[in-house]
């Protein structure tokens, strides 16, 4: 399988230490110093309340399978069938991805199943965060 034509996503200043932390081996997430909120996506400001006092950490890269869809059709750099996913993080916010490592069936894939952070190496610039059973769960 090619992966020369999928689509990747850019990073920008205000997500690069998201794409850093995913070269690295972490799930990087921004929390508010003024009001604790922890939110994803990355940007410069609290989105509850728009305070620019925040702090980028670790997260736990624990999660749980919040909703999912299973596409059939190809798209360049995958192979179908396979699962969209929207995880729920330990930590709160919800976040958009693939689940590794299991069938892409409605079987396998059950709700709030535990999951736990992985990371594909796309390119030099690009470490996607997805996502696989937790094992021993
Ligand atoms: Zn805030």
């Amino acid at each position: 399988m090619s992966d020369t034509t999928r689509a990747k996503p850019m990073p920008t200043p205000e997500t690069q230490h998201y794409w850093d932390g995913a070269a690295a081996g972490e799930l990087r997430l921004q929390r508010c110093r003024d009001c604790a909120k922890v939110y994803f996506p990355p940007r410069p400001f609290c989105p509850a309340c728009a305070s620019r006092n925040v702090a980028v950490f670790a997260a736990s890269g624990k999660a749980t399978l919040y909703s999912y869809l299973i596409h059939h059709r190809a798209v360049p750099g995958f192979t179908p069938p396979y699962a969209i996913a929207v995880v729920q993080l330990a930590e709160g916010p919800r976040l958009m991805t693939s689940i590794i490592g299991c069938p892409q069936t409605p079987e396998a894939l059950q709700l709030d199943m535990p999951l736990q952070v992985a990371f594909q190496k796309l390119d030099d610039k690009i470490t996607l965060p997805v996502f696989q059973p937790s094992k021993g769960a």
